[in-house]
């Protein structure tokens, strides 16, 4: 709740702010009293503190009073000050050109001694202004300041929007003064002045013209940064148009405050074009713009279309092309052209009051807050044309109104952005995390497939290993033999090496088996299976179980002599091994065949396999216990590989 509404709480203040006014009002009869009739101020108690000059003034229309000769007629009336938008008089009847306006004041005793001034600003019309003790000879009267000129034939003339400043002619004797300030108009539908005079001691009246250059200027910087950062936001990206209207309407009006101000320096110009007249273009301009600005920025503030964009732009246009003359058209024209902006206004006036109807009763998104942001505005509005026709005396709730409009929608936008990136990162935040967490997960399950996949690998090799492996012997079986004899024929004959076979077998082992029994017979070949592996240490050397209690030997690379000399060592090595079992010392003996040849396209593997059986069988007949080498097998012509 409270984040909803603090952007109003600020945007009332910033109002309230921009319509304060650093001058202390006229003081109230109770602490001075009229002594006098009207006409008169009684400042005999007065601590200097500077006075805005707005109430007790009297007015003559259409004279240009000389100073000095005030007859003191009941029938002048009595006005407050700023004078020049409340001429209901003027409207309804004749326009007037000029007129005088006269204040006669009862100063303090000493005031001769405090360097008083007066300071006049936003004069709406050309003055000169006078300052002299009462019942002094007119033909020793001087003007103590004058602005533009004054004259009965001055319609047209420029005036000025800066600070004047006079000093007070005091003399030490004297007390009652009179003020008298001939004004001419021009441009304006009444001759007056749009700002009461202050008096003040030199000093606090330039501090507080200060003061109100700072309130004058911090007004228009908050209003200038809205309005860009509006247009600023809707250029970069957020497709809301609606923002880009409020920050050309903010925009539009802090430039028309600011000259209003006077931020523009103009320099006083003696024709028609002088600052006053910009200003007073601008201003009319702007509340031409500003009302369809405004407008537009309602009507895309909804996601319904109530009117055609082209509507809304059109509108637009119109009002920029009747602001165009304001600005072309000789200055006495421009009074009658208010109307005609007065027309204008109504018309947005009424299409804005339709839109929000609408909004708020198809309850529409946003259509409460924008109504609640309109509201100061559809009441000032009115407010601002009563004070106009002179129904209503000044106020600032016009200014209050658009500077409220401005800054609620402003820190309300900016509120949004605030919202939408904050989710935003949340939600990318959120986003990262969940892919961490898949990437850490992954990473877990790839490690634990990895040593899946190693265990698996490691049990294949395993696997295999066991495969071609002899599982009493752990020497290679006879199914790795068949494979790896053809294998290593081809490699042979590529590469035209030697290959060599050794065929070995047990002697009498039908007989150990027959006396020790089975097992025995079992640890003797796995004995024996020990030796061979022992004894064939080369990496290229393969033993495998033949069969029973046969063993065969792969020996690639090596000439017949060579292996005829390693089965020599094995058999003497093998008669050495004195076996125990059960008490009994076995001596075993084994005879062993050799066969080696260079194998090539006349041999088939198999007549080295039958060569070297051959060779084994020889040695059994011829006694046991002994090598026989046997030569190589006779090509065989006929099988031709
Ligand atoms: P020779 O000197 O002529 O080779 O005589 P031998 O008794 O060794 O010959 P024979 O081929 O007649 O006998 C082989 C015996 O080997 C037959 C069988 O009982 C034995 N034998 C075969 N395989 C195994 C085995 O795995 N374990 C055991 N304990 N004995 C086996
Ligand atoms: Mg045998
Ligand atoms: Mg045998």
């Amino acid at each position: 709740m409270v984040r909803d509404f603090w952007p109003l709480v600020v945007a009332i203040l910033i109002a309230i702010l921009s319509t304060l006014q650093p001058y202390s009002r006229t003081p109230p009869a109770h602490e001075f009293p009229t002594t006098a009739p009207f006409g008169d101020l009684d400042l005999s108690d007065w601590n200097y503190r500077a006075i805005k000059l707005d109430q007790h003034w009297q007015w003559h229309p259409e004279q240009l009073v000389s100073p000095g000769k005030i007859s003191n007629d009941a029938e002048h009336k009595a006005v407050a000050l700023p004078h020049y938008f409340s001429g209901q008089q003027h409207l309804r009847g004749e326009r007037q050109n000029f007129g005088s306006y006269r204040l006669r004041l009862k100063l303090p005793k000493n005031a001769h001694q405090q360097n008083l001034s007066l300071s006049l600003s936003f004069v709406c019309n050309s003055a000169t202004v006078f300052f002299y003790p009462l019942g002094s000879e007119q033909n020793q009267i001087k003007p103590i300041l004058e602005v533009g000129k004054v004259s009965k034939e001055s319609k047209g003339h420029s005036a000025e929007l800066g600070r004047f400043h006079a000093s007070l002619p005091l003399q030490q004797n004297k007390l009652h003064y009179e003020l008298l300030i001939q004004v001419a108009g021009h441009n304006s539908p009444n001759p007056g002045l749009c700002q009461a005079p202050v008096i003040a001691t030199g000093k606090s009246i330039q501090r507080l013209e200060q003061l109100q250059q700072i309130n004058q200027g911090f007004i228009v910087a908050i209003i200038l940064s809205f309005g860009l950062y509006a247009i600023g936001t809707s250029i970069a990206g957020s497709r809301n148009r609606s923002y880009l209207w409020i920050g050309s309407a903010a925009v539009l009006v802090a430039l028309t405050k600011a000259s209003l101000g006077n931020f523009y320096n103009l320099t006083p110009d003696e024709s028609i074009n002088g600052s006053y007249r910009f200003s007073f273009s601008l201003l009319y301009s702007t509340i031409l713009l500003g009302g369809a600005l405004i407008l537009g920025f309602i009507h895309h503030s909804f996601k319904v279309n109530f009117f055609s964009h082209r509507l809304v732009k059109a509108n637009l246009l119109i009002a920029f092309t009747l602001s165009l003359p304001l600005f072309l058209l000789p200055a006495s024209y421009s009074r009658d052209l208010i109307f005609i902006v007065a027309c204008f206004a109504c018309v947005q006036y009424l299409l804005v009051l339709y839109l929000l109807r609408q909004a708020l009763q198809n309850r529409l998104m946003y259509a409460r807050r924008i109504t609640l942001y309109t509201l100061p505005l559809l009441i000032a509005a009115p407010v601002e044309f009563a004070k106009y026709l002179g129904f209503l005396g000044e106020n600032q709730l016009l200014v209050a109104a658009i500077v409220f409009l401005v800054v609620a929608q402003g820190l309300n936008q900016s509120q949004k952005l605030a919202r939408v990136s904050k989710l935003a990162s949340r939600l990318s935040q959120g986003l990262g995390d969940a892919v961490q967490k898949q990437t850490a997960d992954l990473h877990l399950k790839n490690q634990e497939l990895l040593k899946t996949q190693q265990e698996l690998t490691k049990a294949n090799q395993e696997l295999r290993a066991l495969s071609v492996t002899d599982g009493l012997t752990s020497v290679y079986n006879r199914m790795y033999f068949d494979r790896q004899f053809i294998a290593e024929w081809q490699r042979s004959r590529r590469d035209q090496k030697h290959l060599c076979l050794m065929l070995i077998d047990v002697d009498h082992f039908k007989k150990i088996n027959d006396e020790f029994g089975h097992s025995a017979g079992d640890g003797i070949l796995r004995r024996i299976a020990k030796v061979l592996q022992s004894h064939f240490k080369r990496g290229s050397d393969i033993v495998c179980r033949y069969g029973g209690e046969e063993f065969i030997v792969i020996l690639s690379d090596s000439t017949t002599t060579q292996a005829g000399v390693l089965a020599e060592q094995l058999r003497q090595k093998v008669e050495q091994e004195i076996i125990e079992y059960l008490e009994s010392r076995l001596h075993i003996t084994i005879s062993i065949g050799v066969c080696g040849l260079t194998p090539g396209p006349e041999h088939q593997p198999l007549d080295l396999l039958n060569a070297t059986d051959q060779a084994l069988y020889k040695a059994k007949r011829e006694g046991r216990n002994c090598v026989r080498v046997s030569s190589a097998p006779a090509p065989n012509k006929s099988k031709k590989n």
